[in-house]
């Protein structure tokens, strides 16, 4: 009997990529997305498997399916999608872990959510550990997201304790590669999408704030190593690349790397936008056996490459 799996954002970008993983590995997948930032033509080459199944689903409604395993990934993750409807962002991650939760109780599946990095808000510890509580304007035009991830947190701990539910849970810190969106707005595409064009590259402050940036290969194999974990482990774990840069150095690597003429121009920095942000994944290098594989500029090669052949 093939493990049945539901992936929720199973058409966006990380979603897409461990449907093709969970796939790969002999189980049985069912994508749940409403296509708000994910799209059909993510996972189109899978729909011929007949161990695929691709359903149209807004997780802030109940789903019945009956599922061994959950990975909770629906959410826009970029932050001009999760700002264009905060409520609507919010709402898809409370109301969507609720329900998740609610199915994985019913079903006795192990679920796995895809937290994020911004629980620590602008953090004032570097690097984070998952012991730090974070430093989150829960006001600001960020809050949206970030509250609703912790609060998504939250609730997991809950049905853990209340109901002894199976659960594991993700902090992923900033990821890229093949199948981002053009117009995501996120740095790696934008930089790569404007050094292919020809455009000046939008810095946004002066570029000296600092990110780390994790191959979707390198990820994905992390979120499959945390669901198969051993009981009692559940996380938070860290997941990503502690290779940390400044976004000037990022700008001017993509444009060497892609051969590009495009010069630096410098646009206001966002609002609560985090000064430093890079990952202690001494949790996930113990007790995941996981490090980080692919280098950034091969990982930025690979992501060139399939920007070429889309645009
Ligand atoms: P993405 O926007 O490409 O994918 C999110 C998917 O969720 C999309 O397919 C979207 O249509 C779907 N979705 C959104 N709201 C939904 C709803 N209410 N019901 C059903 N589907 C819905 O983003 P991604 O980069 O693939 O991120 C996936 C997950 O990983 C998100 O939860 C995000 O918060 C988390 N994450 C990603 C990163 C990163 O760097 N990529 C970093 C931290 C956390
Ligand atoms: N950024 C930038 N130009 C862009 C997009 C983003 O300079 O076109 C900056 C942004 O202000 C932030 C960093 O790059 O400091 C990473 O932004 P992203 O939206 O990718 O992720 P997050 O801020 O959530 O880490």
């Amino acid at each position: 009997m093939k493990t049945k799996i539901l992936v929720t954002g199973g058409a966006g970008f990380l979603g897409s990529h461990l449907c093709e993983r969970l796939l790969a590995d002999g189980a049985e997948v069912i994508s749940a997305d409403n296509y708000f930032t994910g799209g059909k033509a993510n996972i189109v080459h899978l729909i011929p498997n007949p161990y695929f199944e691709a359903m149209r689903h807004d997780v802030t409604l109940p789903l019945y399916v009956e599922v061994d395993r959950i990975y909770n990934l629906a959410c826009p993750a970029s932050p001009i999608h999760y700002q264009l409807d905060p409520v609507q962002t919010t709402k898809t991650s409370v109301h969507g872990a609720i329900n998740m939760l609610g199915l994985a109780k019913r079903v006795k599946a192990r679920i796995l959510q895809a937290s994020t990095s911004e629980v620590y808000g602008d953090p004032e510890i570097h690097p984070q550990p998952e012991s730090y509580r974070g430093n989150v304007n829960p006001l600001g035009p960020r809050a949206c997201y970030d509250e609703g991830k912790r609060c998504a947190e939250t609730l997991f701990f809950d049905y853990h304790r209340q109901h002894g539910l199976a659960i594991r849970i993700a902090r992923i810190f900033n990821t890229y590669g093949p199948r981002m969106h053009a117009n995501d707005g996120r740095v790696v595409s934008n930089f790569i999408v404007q050094a292919l064009k020809g455009e000046d590259i939008a810095i946004y402050g002066d570029g000296s704030q600092t990110r780390a940036f994790c191959y979707v290969d390198d990820l994905i194999d992390g979120l499959v190593r945390l669901m198969a974990a051993p009981e009692p482990f559940t996380g938070p774990v860290n997941l990503g690349n502690p290779a940390e840069m400044t976004i000037r150095e990022l700008a001017e690597t993509i444009i060497r790397l892609a051969r590009s003429r495009s010069k630096l121009i410098f646009k206001p920095l966002p609002q609560d936008d985090p000064r430093r942000r890079c990952p202690d994944i001494a949790l996930a290098k113990a007790e995941l056996g996981w490090t980080p594989k692919v280098g950034l500029e091969d990982g930025l090669e690979r992501t060139i490459s399939y920007f070429r052949s889309v645009l």
